[in-house]
């Protein structure tokens, strides 16, 4: 889905006046600034609650344009930037003296990626400049990957929504680290795993120290208001059975429980509130993500049951957020805090 020349030309103009513009992505929707105005930047963190160390990526129209933005480009970022974008890839690479501190939490890094979709492209190429946007959501909830997702959430925090139809891959871009001399993924994401090494002719380094390479990262996150319990895929190959009893009792104790299920068992459950039939191809299960877990939020459920994918592929970027949605939140009330 496009939009219209005349929306994105007052895009533009928003951004150019120091204004927010959710706009669409292959990934999820992001809430954009010009990159290069602070002061625009520090609204963004401010809208979404979102701790200022944490930091944004910063979306361009081309790879050509990856040297404006970054103090050198080495073979390797070249290579995957020619291979992948537009695409579901960001690659961290030493900041560039155009991005302010702002944008990158205080980090002499920078996160980089050319968005793969027409709305996003025609948006950066009437804009001309680069924008830095994080997902457009309240910092720690579930992301949005429809325009009415954005809307119900940050509604007038946003200067203009642009909608581009629902997004094709349903989860963030694959974070990929380049300042060292071996790659390393920080974030699993759209573009996999084996995608990337078959690219390099190489494994991947596994990053340094921790994972959480972020300042200010939280261990939840992409959270739904429900609490959410994980099923190892093992257990749903094994003993399926069990995992549908254990959800009915929970049900049966007073709980209001969702289910994520292979399509094959969800027809067995009797006694759950709601019940998402998982689709069986990898693809889909990412895109549908972040919209089962808001649907099953809007129907009231308090409990996600949710089944783990095998995590290889896509399946990993789907796992990762799912144990994020199901890590431990920050307050007692069993809720991410929203301003
Ligand atoms: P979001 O757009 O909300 O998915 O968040 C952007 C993510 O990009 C952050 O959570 C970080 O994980 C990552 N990121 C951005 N800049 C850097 C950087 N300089 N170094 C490492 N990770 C980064
Ligand atoms: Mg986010």
């Amino acid at each position: 889905m496009t939009a219209k020349t005349s929306d994105i030309e007052m895009a533009a103009g928003v951004l150019r006046a120091g204004g927010l513009v959710a706009f669409p992505t292959e990934t999820v929707y992001g809430l954009g600034a010009d990159a290069e105005d602070p002061a625009a930047v520090a609204r963004i963190f401010q809208v979404k609650g979102r701790p200022p160390s944490h930091p944004l990526i910063v979306h361009i129209g081309g790879a050509e344009q990856l040297g404006d933005w970054v103090e050198d480009v080495p073979a390797t970022a070249r290579l995957l930037a020619e291979h992948f974008w537009p695409g579901p890839l960001t690659l961290v690479l030493r900041r560039g003296r155009r991005v302010p501190l702002e944008a990158t939490g205080g980090l002499e890094t920078v996160a980089v990626r050319v968005p793969d979709h027409p709305v996003a492209l025609a948006l950066l190429s009437a804009f001309g400049g680069g924008v830095t946007a994080p997902s457009a959501n309240r910092f720690g909830s579930v992301s949005p990957t429809t325009a009415d997702h954005v809307s119900a959430e940050l509604g007038d925090a946003v200067d203009f929504v642009l909608d581009g139809g629902p997004c094709e891959v349903g989860v963030e871009s694959t974070i990929v680290d380049v300042t060292g001399e071996i790659p390393s993924v920080l974030r699993p994401g759209g573009v996999t795993r084996e995608d990337l090494e078959a690219v390099l002719g190489y494994p991947l380094a596994v990053p340094a120290a921790s994972p959480v390479r972020v300042p200010g990262q939280h261990p939840s996150h992409y959270a739904p208001r429900a609490r959410v319990v994980l099923v190892e895929p093992e257990k749903v190959l094994v003993e399926p059975e069990k995992v549908i009893v254990e959800a009915e009792l929970a049900q049966e104790l007073g709980h209001q429980v969702g289910l994520f299920l292979p399509a094959s068992l969800a027809g067995a459950v009797v006694k759950a509130h709601a019940v998402v039939a998982l689709p069986d191809s990898m693809a889909a299960y990412a895109r549908g993500l972040y919209r089962f877990l808001r649907e099953l939020d809007q129907q009231g459920c308090d409990l996600i049951v949710a089944s783990l994918p095998v995590e290889e592929g896509l399946g990993l970027a789907i796992a990762n957020r799912l144990r994020r949605a199901a890590g431990p939140r920050p307050s007692s009330t069993g809720t991410v805090p929203r301003q």
